[in-house]
């Protein structure tokens, strides 16, 4: 069977900090690798979407300036669409300042209010000192043994959760979302978000799987398998910053 897949890249050119593109390119080529087919295409402030014909999201992070831009567009243009497609399964990975803005708000440290979505029940406070460094979560993706992810955060911004959401992981090194309560990361339905720049992605092929897998048992059905794929490579660079960090 030839797989397809569709892509929205969610405001590409003003929030992509520190490599996040990359988590496209990790997607894009684990799927190529197995012979299917992931199109992407990114969208900017003013674009029309057509939610039903996607099968993942991805919505990189940004600095403040780069959200305060987008976020009205997001709100107003995408806001229902979006939030109809996570409520039915959209495969979905935001970042940082993404993450930030699929929650209900997002206060920055100049005091500045960013409306949020509101799909992921969580809201952010900036806070005066950066959040910044290697960071690693402890996560359960799906019905596996838990997976390290290892990554880069820098943020000023302390996400804290709702009852609507449960939390990726917890935090083994670094940060996390509030640097209080040891939580890393966001899960709603099939929708994730997190600090962890990197780029995520290709850095844990365990997760690019896991988020593929998602998308094509949501449009081809619970029997639709994912070929395993080799990433000896990628896991013994995880390897090695996991010795160095945890
Ligand atoms: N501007 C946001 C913050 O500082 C997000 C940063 C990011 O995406 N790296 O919290």
């Amino acid at each position: 069977m030839n797989y397809r897949l569709h892509l929205v890249h969610l405001y590409s050119s003003h929030m992509n900090v520190y490599g996040d593109r990359g988590n496209v390119i990790a997607l894009k080529q684990r799927c190529a690798w197995r012979g299917i087919e992931l199109s992407v295409i990114p969208i900017e402030p003013g674009m029309a979407v057509d939610w039903s014909d996607f099968d993942l999201a991805f919505f990189g992070g940004g600095q403040d300036s780069g959200q305060a831009l987008i976020a009205r567009d997001l709100l107003e243009r995408q806001g229902a669409g979006l939030r109809a497609a996570i409520e039915d399964g959209l495969v979905l990975l935001a970042i940082c300042g993404g993450y930030q803005l699929l929650g209900h708000y997002f206060l920055t440290h100049t005091g500045e209010r960013l409306p949020g979505l509101g799909a992921l029940d969580v809201y952010t406070i900036g806070g005066k000192r950066r959040l910044i460094g290697n960071i690693v979560v402890e996560a359960r993706l799906g019905e596996g043994a838990p997976v390290r992810l290892v990554g880069f955060e820098n943020h000023s911004g302390r996400t804290y959760h709702g009852a609507g959401v449960r939390p990726l992981g917890r935090v083994l090194a670094g940060h996390g979302d509030n640097g209080e309560d040891g939580v890393g990361g966001a899960v709603y339905r099939n929708a994730f978000g997190c600090y962890l720049h990197g780029a995520l992605l290709p850095k844990n092929p365990q997760f690019t799987d896991h988020l593929i897998g998602l998308a094509l048992r949501r449009r081809y059905g619970a029997a639709a398998t994912l070929d395993r794929l080799d990433a000896t490579l990628e896991l013994r660079a995880q390897r090695v910053m996991l010795e160095r960090l945890v």
